[in-house]
């Protein structure tokens, strides 16, 4: 029986004969049902018209993205480092040609994400590579669209995945919505993945806070603080957001602070 995909977050659900009749995802006020309704695809379907760019980002730092764009149409990254590779978010397209590009960077020991928008075909992705575990935070579990045994649900602020590798949870968008820390990136200043825990803005010198993004729902004052707060005791010096080209390049610890300054400020 095939896996649904719904077209216009690019989630993936479990199993099912006929294409399901809602997509949880979509009908929850964060995201929107497709101006054209409700409409699904699967991943032998993709494969007929999509590819995955993969492209280094930066050293031990590669991008995967689904070309032409996708649903949300996020660009995912995987994290190299001696002890294992972690995937961070996911695209909807697996093919042969993802899985031998992932496999020469030395393929994913481990997926986290940021929140259930940008997982596409996760536990497809899990399979390809020997089952690889999928940390998820218990806060976002009712957003799991295909339950899998590959699951982690970690519970509570932060969670070590490998050598130089945090999740810290942020909350806001998602009471579990997460970033990376990478200790070891841009050169050892430090990296944050952040999904759209934070979201990179197009001036790429701030970010944003939104309960909603493409329904415009602001976060209030104290959340927004949380979320900086979570990232305060961490060094990091470059935001990668989840989409292609939005970076913060360097500076990024003060950007958040500025950024969450401004925002508060426009909305009191
Ligand atoms: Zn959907
Ligand atoms: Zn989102």
């Amino acid at each position: 029986m095939p896996n649904f995909i719904c077209v216009t977050c690019g989630v993936q659900y479990a199993e099912t004969e006929s294409a399901p009749e809602h997509c949880i995802i979509c009908e929850d006020d964060r995201q929107y049902i497709g101006h054209k309704g409700q409409r699904w695809t699967t991943i032998p379907e993709m494969q007929k018209g999509y590819k995955n760019r993969i492209e280094e980002v930066e050293p031990n730092l590669t991008g995967i993205g689904t070309t032409p764009g996708f649903a949300i149409g996020q660009r995912a990254l995987l994290v190299q480092t001696p002890k294992g590779n972690v995937l961070w978010d996911c695209t909807s397209l697996l093919d042969d040609a993802t899985v031998e590009a992932i496999r020469s960077c030395g393929g994913v020991s481990a997926i986290a994400v940021s929140h259930p928008h940008l997982v596409g075909s996760l536990v497809d992705w899990s399979y390809a590579f020997d089952h690889a575990p999928i940390y998820w935070h218990a806060d976002n579990r009712e957003w799991v669209t295909r339950p899998d045994s590959a699951y982690v649900f970690w519970e509570g602020e932060r969670c070590d995945l490998l050598d130089g590798l945090t999740l810290v949870r942020c909350g806001g968008h998602f009471p579990g919505s997460d970033a990376l820390h990478w200790q070891a990136g841009a050169d050892g200043r430090g990296v944050l993945l952040v999904g759209d825990t934070m979201q990179v803005a197009q001036d790429r010198r701030y970010v944003s806070f939104m309960y909603s993004y493409p329904n415009m729902i602001p976060l209030n004052a104290r959340t927004v603080q949380h979320i900086v707060d979570a990232v305060e005791p961490l060094a990091f010096d470059r935001i990668y957001g989840g989409w292609w080209d939005l970076i913060v390049a360097t500076d990024a610890k003060a950007a958040v602070k500025r950024s969450a300054e401004r925002y508060i400020k426009a909305i009191s």
